[in-house]
């Protein structure tokens, strides 16, 4: 899933697409690089959200769609506070792991979230340490949601078929 430094063909189809998925203002904008000097998750990784722009732009599908960047967005939303053109930085990167899942990318920790969703209903497991918490103040262990909802666990595990995501997740 990892992108090199190499150049790859250029897509025009590509950006229209992006744009057509209704991410739209990524046309908007000019660079300045405000998005990456504001991105937390660019602090400590090779994540550049200018980067990415620019390349959803000029239509370099294969630099996006299969990137480990582009599951690196904390979707914290702070570039789209800050950019001055107003790219919805945070809704062109959700747009884009749409697509990058349809074409069979998604990050390991993302596909273990979603499994975790599918089985249990909570995108984050309910770990012991909090189970004992939740005793100590005087509560169930387990909070009153799917987890002791056994029709509503049903009902998540029949939308999670019919709408496909099981497979995409895979
Ligand atoms: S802050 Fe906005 S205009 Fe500037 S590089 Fe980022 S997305 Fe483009
Ligand atoms: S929403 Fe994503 S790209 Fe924007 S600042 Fe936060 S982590 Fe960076």
């Amino acid at each position: 899933m990892a992108s090199d430094n190499k150049p790859k063909a250029v897509d025009p189809a590509f950006t229209k697409s992006v744009v057509d998925a209704g991410a739209d203002t990524v046309t908007l904008c000019f660079q300045c690089g405000t998005c990456t000097g504001s991105c937390p998750s660019g602090r400590v990784t090779a994540f550049r959200t200018r980067v990415m722009m620019r390349r959803v732009q000029l239509g370099f599908k294969d630099d996006v769609l299969p990137s480990d960047e582009l599951w690196l967005c904390t979707t914290c939303a702070s570039c789209d506070e800050r950019c001055p053109r107003g790219v919805k930085i945070t809704d062109i990167i959700m747009t884009l792991r749409n697509m990058a899942v349809r074409e069979g990318y998604m990050a390991e920790a993302h596909k273990n979230t979603a499994r975790s969703l599918m089985k249990t209903g909570h995108a984050i497991p309910l770990g012991d340490a909090f189970r004992k918490l939740r005793e100590t103040l005087g509560l169930d262990g387990e909070p009153p949601t799917v987890l002791t909802d056994k029709e509503g666990l049903e009902e998540i595990k029949k939308i999670v078929k019919a709408t496909g995501f099981d497979k995409l997740v895979g």
